[in-house]
């Protein structure tokens, strides 16, 4: 509670009395604090890789490195830590802008959109020998959605599910139709999600490994675009997983017959 003092004067401007307003100012509060822990967050995150950058070029200037495989070295990291920046930024800018529009939902053919993303993506499931398995149903009906965000929700979910299962594991896609909602479900046989961390996945460069995540070249934005995308189609995006043994990611689709 914020309290504000208004005095009343007169014509000699002492104090007569006065008004004091109560604000209940929790609500702003809150909002402040999400606002600033996103912007510590994002310049700790844009900074990372900077620093690294600088450093590496720092060393290239001032000692002449003239042992070229070293040079080239530095160079290799200096080249991954931008591509690293652009991607973050990429990221960012998508995510915002989903935040602050809201988009006019078309009928249109999941299983089109989804046949896309699989084409896109199963070269990177060969790379690391993962078997792909589909359980997807015949008689779909088109859904509400914005074609370009469903993509963008497939290839995150793909992605991570094929960076955080180790070689040779397995993916499974089922779709489905039951009533009036189409049901996409995505499950792997990788490390899996500690309990604790399932609720805070969603969260704005959250990441249940920091070191591991990075190393896949993880920014910890996906899910929290997944979840915004799905939120603005009238849904919500779940996660059942067990540590060690797979995780499973899920969500509906209202078909054009519902109401
Ligand atoms: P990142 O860019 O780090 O992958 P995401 O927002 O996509 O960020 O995911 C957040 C975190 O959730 C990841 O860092 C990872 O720890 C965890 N995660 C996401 N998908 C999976 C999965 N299929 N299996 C295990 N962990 C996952």
């Amino acid at each position: 509670i914020q309290a504000t003092f208004i005095p009343l004067l007169d014509e000699e401007d002492k104090i007569t009395g006065g008004v004091i307003v109560l604000t209940d100012i929790t609500e702003l509060r809150k909002l402040e604090t999400v606002r600033n822990d996103f912007v510590a967050n994002v310049s700790h995150e844009l900074r990372t890789p900077l620093t690294s950058i600088v450093g590496y070029l720092d060393t290239l200037l001032e000692s002449d490195v003239e042992d070229p495989e070293i040079r080239n070295k530095f160079l290799k990291i200096i080249k991954e830590e931008a591509d690293r920046l652009s991607i973050l930024i990429k990221d960012l800018l998508n995510l915002s802008e989903i935040e602050s529009h809201t988009f006019d939902l078309k009928p249109g053919s999941f299983k089109n959109v989804l046949n896309k993303v699989i084409k896109l993506m199963e070269k990177n499931a060969e790379k690391k020998e993962i078997e792909l398995q589909f359980e997807i149903a015949d008689d779909l009906s088109p859904v509400y959605m914005v074609r370009e965000q469903i993509k963008q929700v497939l290839i995150n979910l793909f992605d991570n599910a094929i960076k955080y299962t180790p070689r040779a594991g397995k993916i499974k896609i089922t779709v489905r139709q039951i009533d009036d909602k189409v049901y996409f479900s995505i499950k792997d046989n990788g490390m899996g999600i500690p309990q604790a961390d399932q609720e805070r996945i969603f969260e704005r460069f959250y990441r249940v490994d920091k070191a591991r995540s990075r190393a896949f070249g993880g920014t910890g934005i996906g899910l929290s675009i997944v979840r915004n995308i799905i939120k603005q189609h009238g849904s919500e995006i779940q996660v059942k997983s067990r540590e060690g043994e797979g995780s499973e990611f899920y969500f509906y689709l209202n078909t054009v017959e519902s109401k």
